[in-house]
Parts: C-alpha cells; structure tokens; sequence
C-alpha cells in the first residue's frame, strides 16, 4: 500500500469507528431503556448506520487527489486539449446511501466544454446515481408503476430517490437497450449475425399479436379509432415472442420446454416489427430449428411477415380466433337463439373448422342466404377469412404432429409483459417512453439484463 493508500486507510478507520460507535450507543441505549427488544426497529438501524460506514469508507475512497503536474492536460473530444482546473465534487447515490465525489476538473479552452475524466472510469457520467443503484432503478422500474419503484427502493434498500428519477433512469436504461437493439437489428439485415451454434431445435415457434396501449394526445392526432368518427386514444404495441418444444404428452398435446419463452416488441410498423422478430428468432436457433411454426390470430400483417421473413415454417391460425369468428357470424345469423345458435356451431365448428375441413366451410358459409345487407356483409367478410387462411387451419394436420393450435402463449404475454406494466388506470404514455420501458421489460423478462449490464461499456 503507498502513502496516500495508507491515509485513505486510516482516513476510513477513523469514520467507520466514529459510525460504529455511535450505532453501538444507540443500540445499547434502546435497550437499557426499554428492557425489550424491538427487532425491526434496531434491523433498520442497523441497515442504516452500516450504509453511513459504507458511504463514509466510499467518500474516502472518491476523493481523488489534484493531478501531479505532467498529467495536467487531457484530450478533449474537439481535438484540442483541455486543461485541469480544480478539484470539483458531487453527490452521488450509491447502493449504501448518498456518497461524494471529488475529482478533477478539466476544461478546454478550444471549445469551453468541462469534463471529468473519474467519471467516466466509474460509469457517474452526467448522472448523480451510481451504476448499482441505476440498475435497482431500471429493475423496479420495468416491473411496476415508477411510484411503486420509489417505494420499493425504500424499503428493500433504504435508498431514497424520487418517483421522476426511477422514471427517467428506467426510461434512459431502456432507450439504451433499444438503440443497441437497432444496431443488431440492421446488422441482422445486413446477414451480418454470427450463426448461434448449439444442438438442434426440435420445434421452434413463433407467435406474434398486438395490443393497444393507452397514449397521450399528441401520440395519437391524425389517427382513426377504433370507432368510427372516434379518435384514437391508443397505440397498437406489435408483441412477439418465440418458444420451442420437444415433448408431447401422453395424448399427444405439445408440451413447452420450460423457460424457453422469449419477447420482444414495440410500439413500431409491421415492417421493422417483422426485422426485428426475425432477429429475436434467429438467436434463439431458427437456423437450427427442425420444425418451425408461426401462428398469430388472421391479422394480415402477421402473414405477411411471415412470408417474408420466416419462409418455410408451418403457418397456423389460432385455432380460438377461428372459433371466435364463427361465435361472431352466428349470432348476427340468428340473435337470441341460442338453440339454434348451438345446433351452428355443431356442424361448422366442430365439424368442418375443428377437422380442417375448411373448403367445405367456405362453401357452407357461402351458400347461406339472407335479406339483411349488413349480415350479408358479414358473411362475406368471414368466408374472405376461411378461404385466405384455409392452409393454416388444418389443425387435424397439426396435432398429428403434436403442434399447438392455439396462440395462447403470446396472448398471455401481451396480458403479462405489456397489459400488467403499461395498462394500468391513469397511464398515458409517450411512444417514446412506451417502447422503452417495453424494451428494458423484454429484456428483463428474457433473463438478459444482466448481459446487457455487463456488455453496456464495451464497443
Ligand atoms: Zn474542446
């Protein structure tokens, strides 16, 4: 240790010895008075006194010392040089408290920008929360509303910050992550992605669908809602996820491997949502998939995507959706009947759409007469969507092959990764905080935060 590691040392001895005495003073001073012993109250104390030692050893130690004179000068991002000028310090929230930070100040007389070399080394960079305690933030801030995160960072770790300041790290961590996500994204298209090796994939699925998210005024002018006349009050966040399958079980229904669900999305078009669930799937082994499924509701952008982007995979309509259409039909066809509603549904679901039987639903659907334009209409619109979708409805086809028929995996999703964070009473986002608050969650929920973290400061 050298001279000024030796007074740093003892520099921290003498606080945390000053901290600790005081904590044992009120410790024992508690218990004199009362004779009992109130647990939470000395656990939090304590919590908090060894956070003042912590923070008191850490001050200690970001006290950085004036430059000796050859290493007075920096480069400065102009070109020119900049100059030291002074020590200079800041607070800085760590994960054991408020610390403060004292480091050289630089300044270029070319283009009078100041800048502070330490902070770069220890990732403070125009932020006053160390990096431990912006990942808390961006952890509770992906998980529920930024009041609840606030609250949460009191309690699990005695640290006080604001409900705006969970939002904008949250927020600046999750930009972050989708920026990089570009960057791989256009890579990507460039066929510029290293191949991820590994064993084969048996089945590999991929699911996508959408769900409104309740925007701001502004994010919404010029667009129609989904009544007619009505503005929009919402943005569609385009939502997939991608998942595979080795196991059946005994009666042949497919089996998810465990943990094998991953998101992505965003509030995006069709187009860059299609590269970007091109990329999603790609490293997570479509070129090595055996078998590969795409499946979503009718919605025409799904198959388009699909098409272009995941050619040779089997297409498969929700097998619900399906169902739901002809729910839909033969109520207009007969309201208030639920009889004959019933004695339908029997013959063209169960036996013509549940078996693939599909042209011969068309058909069916399509001979069926009535005076009433508007049920006309309907029908019309409902043998559209058998016939286009009719091979991706041969669910007797897929399940010989223990395929799932129903896209119930990308339904929860939307429920669980966009619906539980983004849709709760009183929200109304920017499409710019929406997406990056989707991004940092994807990535959490995906179990690649912790890459991310790691990887943030290379390259
Ligand atoms: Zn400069």
């Amino acid at each position: 240790m050298d001279t000024r590691g030796k007074k740093t040392a003892a520099a921290i001895h003498a606080e945390i010895t000053r901290e600790v005495n005081q904590w044992l003073q009120v410790l024992f001073n508690g218990r004199r008075k009362t004779g009992q012993v109130d647990l939470e109250a000395i656990e939090m104390m304590t919590r908090s006194a060894m956070h003042r030692v912590g923070a008191a050893g850490i001050t200690e130690l970001l006290r950085f010392p004036v430059p000796p004179t050859e290493q007075r000068t920096a480069p400065c991002s102009c070109g020119h040089t900049a100059h030291y000028q002074e020590l200079r310090s800041k607070p800085v929230l760590t994960a054991v408290g408020r610390v403060k930070v004292s480091r050289p100040y630089y300044l270029c007389s070319h283009c009078h920008k100041g800048r502070f070399p330490a902070d770069v080394e220890l990732d403070i960079e125009d932020t006053e929360f160390s990096p431990g305690v912006r990942r808390m933030q961006a952890v509770v801030g992906q998980e529920a509303p930024f009041d609840h995160g606030r609250q949460h960072m009191k309690l699990l770790a005695d640290l006080e910050v604001t409900t705006k300041a969970v939002e904008r790290t949250a927020e600046t961590i999750g930009e972050n992550i989708a920026a990089r996500e570009q960057q791989e994204i256009q890579r990507a298209m460039q066929l510029d992605v290293p191949i991820v090796v590994g064993e084969p994939v048996p089945i590999l699925y991929v699911q996508m669908d959408g769900t409104g998210v309740p925007v701001v005024k502004k994010e919404t002018v010029g667009r129609k809602g989904k009544t007619d006349g009505q503005p929009a009050h919402t943005r569609e966040v385009k939502l997939g996820c991608v998942f595979t399958q080795t196991k059946w079980d005994h009666e042949g229904y497919p089996i998810r491997d465990a943990d094998s669900t991953t998101y992505t999305g965003a509030i995006e078009t069709a187009e860059e949502f299609g590269k970007r669930l091109y990329l999603e799937a790609w490293n997570r082994g479509w070129s090595r998939a055996q078998k590969k499924v795409v499946m979503g509701d009718g919605a025409e952008w799904i198959w388009n995507l699909a098409e272009q982007h995941f050619p040779g995979a089997v297409q498969i309509v929700d097998l619900y959706h399906a169902r739901q259409h002809l729910w839909e039909l033969v109520r207009k066809l007969h309201p208030n009947d639920p009889v004959t509603q019933k004695a339908w549904m029997k013959l063209h679901q169960k036996r013509l759409l549940d078996k693939g039987k599909i042209e011969k639903l068309v058909l069916a659907l399509g001979s069926i007469e009535s005076a009433n334009a508007e049920v006309l209409k309907k029908i019309r619109t409902e043998v559209d969507y058998f016939a286009t979708n009719a091979r991706r409805m041969r669910y007797p086809q897929f399940r010989r092959q223990h395929l799932f028929v129903g896209s119930g995996v990308i339904e929860a999703g939307c429920k669980t990764v966009i619906g539980s964070r983004l849709k709760q009473s009183g929200m109304f986002w920017t499409v710019r905080g929406a997406n990056a608050i989707i991004a940092l969650r994807c990535r959490h929920l995906n179990g690649r935060l912790e890459d991310y973290w790691e990887a943030r400061h290379a390259a």
